[in-house]
């Protein structure tokens, strides 16, 4: 056969073909970009935690604390890690912890999106002060409807703002408190579960709703607050990264000229707000909370995405609204009666302890001083409430102490007389003669019987 005949194959790629990287962690997809209901930072490290099968502790050490600052994470990881969990608010907000969790979580599972789950946005545009709430709300109602209907439950960053107060589609009030334990709730423990207490394990939906006494132009200006950060929120990814600091600036100066001709005491006089602080906002010297921006922009019926992203038509002819002037909750501070408050309580807790008056009080009775269940406030202070109980025990204890020698005491001298009037000591008769029968009890006040006793030969 002749070479010709042979027909030619074409030859084969003996290359190994490219596989791209693959990411270290899932590719989870966050819930709710764009949507004023976007997912929180913390809930999707929950959630991605879930997704592994592992818990949010051993997710953090063994893959994200090499990326956060050593200050966040200690030697000692059990130790470090309540460190990190303590700030927990933080994760979701507009600073250094938000920003390096997120880089973390982006290496780790290839995506380019975390950011739009905090507030890194508005690093430049909001003092972080006020900004995120301490301790986790949510709503029951939210999250009972997603478990009923087969939705993934989830922590919207909405409920994080400490200006949120309600839940604009249900319109009820944004729970603090777990419902079973009564203690409020961290943001993120080693073990969060989304939707569950992490105190006591159970589940925070339902649709009962608690007796709220929130009058109704309360109400209306909760949803307003809770609807106009909903947007600001569902505009995150549409915002470009250039709200900036000058924007507020600009914002106020605009605001002021609109309505004051530009005079800043008279625009700080007619809001309620220091002067000196408006004009350090006016000259961008200084940036402020959130919730004076709120008030201002709830005064005058401007939308906040408008205010933070100089829309020109909302500082075209902006009216003040005198009925809006007269209430404005995010700066009254008679706005929430019940809101626990935290600074007196932490300082009447300090007290207590550095009290030396005695007996020290007990953390019963410190409850019901402060008119405060036990539990939240335990919930709130834990180790300031167990070193009270342990000082309230330890006095008790001494007591009891001096008590039983005194009654051995009584006993020896009880013994004594008995014998001498010629007599059987006997416990009964001992009994009789010291003041506190009862604590025979006491091994020790029964050895000092045998004591005196055998001293007497019996
Ligand atoms: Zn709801
Ligand atoms: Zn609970």
């Amino acid at each position: 056969m002749l070479n010709e005949d042979l027909e030619i194959y074409g030859s084969c790629d003996l290359e190994k073909p490219k596989i791209p990287p693959r990411s270290r962690l899932y590719y989870l997809e966050p819930i709710g970009i764009g949507t004023p209901y976007v997912e929180s930072l913390t809930s999707f490290l929950m959630r991605l935690a879930n997704a592994h099968s592992l818990e949010v502790n051993t997710l953090v050490a063994r893959e994200i604390s090499s990326y956060l600052d050593r200050g966040y994470i200690q030697d000692n990881l059990s130790k470090g890690l309540s460190t990190l969990f303590n700030r927990g608010a933080a994760l979701n907000s507009n600073g250094i912890l938000a920003a390096q969790l997120c880089q973390s979580l982006e290496k780790l599972t290839f995506r380019k999106d975390l950011s739009l789950l905090t507030l890194l946005l508005f690093d430049k545009t909001f003092s972080s002060r006020k900004l995120l709430r301490k301790s986790k709300a949510w709503c029951s109602a939210c999250c009972e409807q997603w478990r009923i209907s087969g939705k993934t439950v989830y922590e919207p960053l909405l409920w994080t703002l400490e200006s949120v107060k309600v839940c604009s589609e249900h319109l009820q009030p944004l729970k603090n408190i777990c419902p079973h334990c009564d203690r409020s709730l961290p943001w993120l423990t080693g073990r969060s579960k989304v939707g569950y207490c992490s105190k006591c394990n159970r589940w925070l939906g339902s649709f009962l709703q608690n007796h709220h006494n929130q009058n109704e132009s309360e109400l209306s200006e909760y949803i307003w607050i809770a609807q106009s950060l909903g947007e600001l929120i569902s505009s995150i990814p549409l915002i470009s990264s250039s709200v900036q600091s000058a924007n507020i600036s600009q914002a106020f100066n605009l605001i002021i000229d609109a309505t004051c001709e530009g005079n800043i005491a008279a625009f700080a006089k007619i809001f309620g707000l220091p002067k000196n602080t408006v004009w350090m906002w006016c000259k961008g010297k200084s940036i402020p909370e959130l919730r004076m921006i709120l008030t201002v922009c709830y005064r005058l019926e401007i939308s906040l995405l408008d205010f933070v992203t100089l829309k020109p038509q909302a500082f075209k002819s902006p009216q003040i609204n005198p009925q809006r002037l007269s209430n404005t909750l995010l700066l009254n501070k008679r706005s929430s009666p019940k809101a626990f408050d935290y600074i007196s309580t932490e300082n009447y807790l300090q007290n207590v302890l550095n009290n030396l008056e005695l007996p020290p009080l007990t953390m019963k009775e410190v409850a019901q001083k402060l008119k405060i269940n036990q539990r939240t406030i335990y919930g709130y202070f834990p180790s300031l409430c167990k070193a009270i109980s342990a000082k309230s025990r330890n006095y008790k204890k001494q007591q009891t102490a001096q008590r039983i020698q005194k009654c051995c005491q009584e006993v020896e001298q009880a013994v004594h007389d008995i014998y001498k009037s010629g007599e059987y000591p006997s416990e009964a008769r001992v009994s009789k003669l010291i003041s506190q029968p009862g604590y025979f009890r006491y091994k020790e006040v029964r050895n000092s019987l045998n004591r005196a006793m055998l001293n007497l030969g019996i």
